[in-house]
């Protein structure tokens, strides 16, 4: 086996190098994992090309990538339910355990929360890595590894769509068709969803969103939210009973607000600008939910199963495939986004 261990690592803004680093060891609740495939989230590219998201700034370099699958190479002394060889998705984030947030099943709220690729902690696209044991699973033989990766955006929708409530025959208003926008169309879609209307600026996301499954798309133009929002009316033949708004964008919350029918429900996904204006009155008045996401808690089950049974088929989300080596080259990509371009995939070991 080789003893280096090829390791994206962030420096600083815009220098991104491939570097060596030690094979880490597992410790007792841990496993060693072969890194396989690593999806590239718009937060990496952030971290790349800004330095800082928020209040999680990069002072020290820190290896990136956090869509994640590897192989189990060597498991730590108290691991009884993973062997080496078992193929596993990485849920990124491990908590503390103990505090109440964590008792109380929160655990994406947890202040002492490690999660790959946010400063300070290392990430995992690498070719090896360790991570908490009981924050990997098992993938059934019949799943690739790039859909175990893809369990992480999936997750971020299984989350929004239960905090949103979802369930059969409603319609629903997504806003926002990236990756993540396109994953809480496929997951509402196999909660029940009757009907689902995906917006975009881009009409090359919103062709892929008809592909996939997606009944309504609306190009967002110039006009008003109040103006968009009657177009979401006519199209699902009344406003939404949920909406998923996932660009962050202050036009599309707007919409996402004026967009919900009375008494219904606004997830906000999209992180955009920390203070915006929103019509609060109108969701108050109309008695509209707006609730904040935040990664997940309890997700990763439920997102394997939906991929494993065959209710939801991530494949299409991947478009482009880079090697470990040529990282740069995956991250011009992702930053380009570029027509066509939703997620772009690394392979640790060709
Ligand atoms: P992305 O940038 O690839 O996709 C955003 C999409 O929104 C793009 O297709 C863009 O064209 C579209 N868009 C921009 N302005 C718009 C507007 N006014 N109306 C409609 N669509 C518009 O990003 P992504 O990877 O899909 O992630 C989406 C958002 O979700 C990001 O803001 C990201 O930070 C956030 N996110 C949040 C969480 C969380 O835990 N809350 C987790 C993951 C991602
Ligand atoms: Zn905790």
């Amino acid at each position: 086996m080789t003893t280096e261990n090829l390791s994206a690592i962030l420096h600083t803004v815009n220098d991104l190098r491939l570097e060596n680093r030690p094979i880490p060891q597992p410790k007792e609740n841990e496993v060693l994992l072969r890194m396989d495939k690593v999806g590239i989230c718009g937060s990496d590219v952030h971290y790349w090309v800004n330095g800082r998201i928020g209040d999680f700034v990069v002072t020290k370099p820190m290896v990136l990538g956090h869509e994640a699958a590897g192989v189990v190479q060597e498991v730590g002394k108290g691991v009884t339910h993973l062997k080496a060889g078992d193929r596993v998705a990485i849920e990124p984030g491990v908590p503390c355990r103990t505090c109440d947030y964590c008792k109380g099943g929160r655990y994406n709220l947890c202040l002492e929360m490690a999660f790959c690729a946010t400063p300070p902690f290392d990430g995992n696209l690498a070719r090896f890595y360790t991570h908490a044991a009981d924050f990997c699973y098992k993938l059934p033989d019949h799943m690739t590894m790039e859909e175990g990766a893809l369990l992480e955006p999936l997750s971020v929708a299984v989350h929004a769509c239960r905090r949103a409530g979802v369930t059969i025959g409603q319609k629903i208003l997504i806003c926002g068709a990236g990756p993540i926008g396109l994953v809480c169309l496929l997951t509402a879609k196999a909660m029940g969803a009757s009907t689902v209307i995906i917006t975009d600026i881009s009409e090359s996301r919103l062709e892929v969103a008809k592909t996939l499954g997606a009944d309504h798309t609306l190009l967002v133009s110039q006009n008003d939210a109040e103006t968009l929002a009657q177009q979401v009316a006519e199209k699902l033949g009344s406003l939404s009973d949920v909406t998923i708004e996932c660009s962050g964008a202050e036009s599309s919350i707007r919409l996402a607000i004026f967009g919900t029918r009375s008494g219904g429900v606004v997830v906000l996904v999209g992180l955009g600008q920390a203070e915006i204006k929103v019509p609060i009155v109108n969701a108050a008045v109309r008695e509209v939910d707006i609730r904040g996401i935040f990664r997940y808690a309890n997700c990763y089950p439920t997102a394997l199963q939906l991929v494993a049974t065959g209710l939801v088929n991530v494949k299409p989300l991947i478009t482009h495939r880079f090697t470990l080596e040529e990282t740069v080259k995956a991250f011009e990509t992702a930053r380009a986004a570029a027509a066509g371009t939703i997620k772009v995939m690394i392979s640790c070991f060709d």
